[in-house]
C-alpha cells in the first residue's frame, strides 16, 4: 500500500514497523464544543485508512486519539458559562462519543484525557531542560528551537524564514521568537496542576508527544491530523520527540484537507459554518460518510447541502440494490447458478482488484466508491435479464458491495431487527396479502400494506414475486 508521506513530500510505500501491528495517532478534538463538519473529515478518513488496514492488509492497528481536556479555549468556555473546565470537558467528551457512534465509526483502540497524563507531561518537560532543548522563566518553560537543527523538516520550512515572521508577545519571556510553550504558569482561576516549577499546565503540544509515546512507543508508524495541523503543532511534536530521543518520531505524516462550506473558508463569524450534528439531524449518517469519502481526503472538501444530496442519491442506488435483492433473495434456495450466474459470478473478481489498488493508492476512496457503482450497475444489467437459478448469482455481488464498504463505514446490514423471526413474519404477511388478492378482499390486502407502511416497511410487487424493505429512517 502507498500513503503520501507529508515528511517526504511523496507517496511510499506503506508496512508496518514489525510487519503486523500499525501504530497510529491522530490528533483529536479539543473538547470545549461540540464538533463542526470539519472536525470530521479526520475522523472519517484515518478510521477509514483503519478499518481498510484491519480488514484487507491483516494488520492489526492500535489506534491512538487523543481528547484535550484542558485548554485557553476550555478555559473561555467555562469562564463565560460560569462553570468549571471539567464541567465543560465532561460535556463535550460525552457529545464526540455519541457523535462518533451516530456515524458508526469504531472508537479508537484508546481515547486517551490529557489531564490523566500530566506526570508524563512533566516527565518530558524535565528531560527537556536536563538536556538543554528547553528553559524556565517565570513559571513557563520553553523549547529552545534553535537547539533542534532539524526544526522545519515537517512542513518545509528553514528556522531562518519562519523567524522572519514570528513575533514575541509582551507576556511571554521567550529567548527566540520561535521558541513554544512547554509549559504554562497557571492564572488565577485556571486548572493548575503542581510541577517543579510552580503551579500551572502542559501545552498542547507536549500533551500529543507524551500520549503516543505512552501508547505507542518511541516510534509511530503514522501520525495523522488536518494539514492545518503541520505547523506549528505538529513540527513542535517531532522537536521534542525526537531532541528526547533521537529516533524518528513518526515514520509517515498523513494531514488531510481542509474544509470549505459553499466554496468558502468555514467561519463562526460569518455564519458560515455547520455542527456534525446539525447535518446528522438532515442526513443520514452513511450519506454523511458517503460524502465525505467521495472525494480525496489530501483534497479540499466544500460542503454544501447539495452535494450532500448528491451523495445520498448515490448511496441509495447502492442500497436499493442490496435491499432488492436479499428482499427477493430471502428463502430462495442455493441451488447452483447457471452457466450466465456462474459468468457473473466469476465477473465480480475484477472489481474487488479494482477496489483493492484504488484504496493501496493513498486511499483513493472516490476511485473505490467508483468501482463499488459500476459493480452495482453490471448487477443490475444481470439483473434485468437473469432468470432462474442464475438470480442467486446476484447475492455474490450484494455479499460483495457489503465487503468492499465495509472499512467506508457504508452498506451494512442495519441493526439485527431483519433477521430470523421478522423475516418468517413477513413471509407470512406477504402470503397472507397474496391469499387476500387472490380471493378479491381487496381492502383486507391494502390494509395489511398500508400497516407495514406505517411501520416502516414497504412491499414492492415485481415480476419475481413481492419483496419488501425497510424504509430508512
Ligand atoms: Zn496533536
Amino acid at each position: 500500500m502507498k500513503l503520501y508521506n507529508t515528511l517526504t513530500r511523496e507517496k511510499q510505500e506503506f508496512e508496518p514497523q514489525d510487519g503486523k501491528t500499525v501504530r497510529m495517532y491522530v490528533c483529536g478534538p479539543t473538547v470545549y464544543d461540540h464538533l463542526h463538519i470539519g472536525n470530521l473529515r479526520p475522523i472519517l478518513v484515518f478510521g477509514t485508512l483503519r478499518q481498510y488496514m484491519e480488514r484487507f492488509k491483516g494488520w492489526d492497528v492500535i489506534y491512538v486519539q487523543n481528547i484535550t481536556d484542558v485548554d485557553d479555549k476550555l478555559i473561555a468556555r467555562a469562564q463565560e458559562a460560569g462553570t468549571s473546565v471539567a464541567a465543560i470537558a465532561a460535556e463535550y467528551t460525552d457529545a464526540y462519543f455519541g457523535l462518533l457512534d451516530r456515524l458508526g465509526v469504531v472508537p479508537p483502540t484508546h481515547s486517551p484525557r490529557a489531564t490523566d497524563h500530566i506526570a508524563g507531561m512533566i516527565k518530558l518537560v524535565q528531560q527537556l531542560i536536563e538536556t538543554g532543548y528547553a528553559y524556565e522563566q517565570g513559571g513557563d518553560v520553553y523549547f529552545r528551537v534553535r537547539a533542534f537543527n532539524e526544526y522545519g523538516k515537517l512542513s518545509g520550512r528553514s528556522v531562518d524564514e519562519l523567524r522572519s515572521g514570528a513575533r514575541i508577545a509582551a507576556s511571554e519571556k521567550k529567548e527566540d521568537p520561535l521558541d513554544f510553550t512547554l509549559w504554562k504558569a497557571a492564572k488565577p482561576g485556571e486548572p493548575k496542576w503542581d510541577s517543579p516549577w510552580g503551579e500551572g499546565r502542559p501545552g498542547w503540544h507536549t500533551e500529543c508527544v507524551v500520549l503516543s509515546r505512552h501508547y505507542l512507543g518511541d516510534t509511530l508508524d503514522i501520525h495523522a491530523g488536518g494539514n492545518d495541523l503541520i505547523f506549528p503543532h505538529h513540527e513542535n511534536e517531532i522537536a521534542q520527540a525526537e531532541a528526547l530521543t533521537g529516533k524518528t518520531f513518526a515514520r509517515f505524516w498523513l494531514h488531510n484537507g481542509m474544509l470549505t462550506v459553499n466554496g468558502e473558508k468555514m467561519a463562526k463569524s460569518t455564519g458560515n459554518f455547520a455542527y456534525a450534528y446539525e447535518v446528522l439531524g438532515r442526513f443520514d449518517p452513511e450519506t454523511v460518510r458517503y460524502f465525505y469519502l467521495s472525494r480525496h481526503y489530501r483534497k479540499p472538501l466544500d460542503y454544501s447541502e447539495s452535494a450532500l444530496a448528491e451523495a445520498e442519491k448515490a448511496g441509495d442506488r447502492i442500497r436499493t440494490l442490496i435491499s432488492e435483492v436479499e428482499a427477493e433473495l430471502r428463502g430462495a434456495g442455493d441451488e447452483a447458478p447457471g452457466h450466465a450466474g456462474t459468468a457473473f459470478i466469476a465477473s465480480l473478481t475484477a472489481f474487488k482488484d479494482r477496489y483493492l489498488a484504488a484504496m493501496d493508492d493513498d486511499l483513493n476512496t472516490v476511485d473505490a466508491l467508483a468501482v463499488i457503482q459500476e459493480l452495482v450497475a453490471a448487477a443490475n444489467r444481470f439483473r434485468a435479464t437473469a432468470t432462474g437459478a442464475d438470480r442467486l448469482a446476484l447475492r455474490a455481488a450484494v455479499n460483495l458491495v457489503r465487503d468492499l464498504g465495509k472499512p467506508l463505514g457504508l452498506f451494512q446490514p442495519r441493526g439485527a431487527a431483519s433477521t430470523g423471526l421478522t423475516d418468517e413474519l413477513m413471509e407470512l404477511l406477504i402470503e397472507l396479502r397474496a391469499k387476500l388478492r387472490e380471493d378479491k378482499e381487496f381492502a383486507l390486502a391494502d390494509r395489511i400494506r398500508d400497516r407495514l407502511t406505517e411501520l416502516g416497511i414497504a412491499l414492492k410487487d415485481t415480476a419475481h414475486g413481492t419483496i419488501w424493505t425497510r424504509e430508512e429512517s
